[in-house]
């Protein structure tokens, strides 16, 4: 799960870290009135859950800025909120269509004497969560980590133990820090990590990480992403969801029970397991379909799991056909059968489908499906099932 900026920011400071202040608007008066509050030049920062904002454009604004844009005056804020609050913000992260703005954090603009990177994932390797950090911070980091990987500098950290002083001190020296500058960033990297820990993070960032003329060491960027499976420990976490940031297909099938990933092809799929789902889409790739999501109704899937799987795939207009691929083990297949026919009844089938089942009850299911009387082609294997989509989706 993902949550904004600001609300990563909040966190942070709940830990120790030092933020500017912000404020939030949901319209442009709302902006202006921040303003004033602060009384001097702020930054507007579109909050979407999508990085490289400060380098993405407002599609079709005609303006020349991005997601992040500083602002001196009342009227240059009402002017820059009302083209963030219209138009899709597109970024690297966004894909061409953009992000709708909802919510615009106003935030007291620092002087930057220096921009530095801080970050935190989980090794798989090393079976720990890793610091990194990098002295050449800011929008180019990626570049950075590409041409130069050595710069980026790496800290293993007990997840019992969390950052320990001398860890945070040797990264603090190795970032170049002056050593009254020392503590600041100490404790910046200290919060990060107990956030990272104790709120079961699968990504934390602060880039840039400010350092001031006056010498303060402030998170100006925060991104956060939690571990999914993890969240039933977090109820406070979990409240931060923004659901309007999240593909609608996606929430519907998490609300069901169902492992949905909406991509960008034709051929919708519902398969019962992951490896076989992925397998099913390499298959259809092969035979030269695209497919249109990833679906694992998993192993014991209902008939109400399944009639809303499709459901959800028919009601995906790029979808031109579908195909159902099930291997019954634990899943019976006159369950999914039962679920086909259901949701035939209900949403009926404006797409021809292709159906290969095999496994426990595959007779039963088969029997059921040639009794329906429904227009279904049957696949005996997955060759034949997936040229037997691809044509269909082309036709
Ligand atoms: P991102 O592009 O989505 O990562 O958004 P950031 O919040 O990281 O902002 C991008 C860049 O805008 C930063 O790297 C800074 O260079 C600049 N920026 C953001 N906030 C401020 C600020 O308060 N003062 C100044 N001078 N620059 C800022
Ligand atoms: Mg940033």
């Amino acid at each position: 799960m993902k949550i904004h900026e600001y609300q990563a920011k909040e966190l942070l400071a709940a830990a120790g870290a030092a933020v500017p202040r912000g404020v939030i608007a949901t319209n442009a008066r709302e902006a202006q009135q921040a303003y004033e509050q602060f009384g001097k030049p702020v930054v507007l920062k579109a909050q979407i859950h999508a990085g490289g904002r400060g380098k993405g454009r407002f599609k079709d604004s005609g303006a020349d800025f991005g997601g992040v844009k500083f602002c001196k005056t009342k009227e240059e804020v009402g002017t820059v909120a009302e083209v963030m609050f219209r138009y899709p913000l597109v970024t690297k992260q966004t894909g061409e269509a953009g992000q709708r703005v909802s919510k615009v954090l106003v935030q007291e603009a620092a002087d930057i004497a220096r921009e530095v990177y801080l970050g935190m994932v989980v090794d798989r390797n090393a079976g720990v969560p890793v610091l990194m950090a990098c002295a050449e911070g800011g929008v180019e980091i990626e570049e950075v980590a590409a041409r130069n990987p050595e710069k980026i500098l790496k800290a293993k950290i007990s997840p019992e133990l969390g950052l320990v002083p001398f860890q945070a001190r040797r990264l603090a020296f190795e970032l170049e820090f002056p050593p009254e500058q020392v503590p600041a960033a100490e404790k910046l990297m200290t919060a990060l990590c107990k956030v990272f820990i104790e709120k079961d993070c699968s990504l934390a960032e602060i880039n840039p990480v400010a350092v001031t003329p006056a010498g303060e060491v402030l998170a100006l960027d925060a991104k956060m992403n939690f571990d999914d499976n993890a969240l039933f420990r977090h109820p406070e976490i979990e409240q931060l969801r923004d659901e309007s940031e999240e593909d609608p297909m996606e929430l519907r099938a998490a609300r069901a029970g169902l492992s949905y990933i909406s991509l960008s092809g034709t051929i919708g799929c519902l398969v019962n397991g992951a490896g076989l789902a992925m397998s099913t889409m390499d298959i259809i790739k092969y035979h030269g379909g695209e497919p249109a999501n990833f679906l694992d109704v998993g192993g014991g899937a209902t008939k109400e799991q399944v009639t809303e799987a499709f459901r959800i795939l028919l009601a995906d207009p790029r979808v031109k056909a579908v195909l159902v691929n099930i291997f019954g083990g634990i899943m019976k297949c006159d369950t999914i059968a039962a679920g086909i026919i259901a949701a035939y009844k209900e949403v009926g089938f404006h797409v021809p489908l292709v159906v290969r089942l095999e496994g426990t009850n595959v007779e039963l299911g088969r029997k059921m499906l040639a009794e329906s009387g429904l227009n279904i082609q049957t696949a005996a294997g997955l060759t034949e099932a997936a040229k037997a989509v691809v044509a269909a989706a082309a036709a």
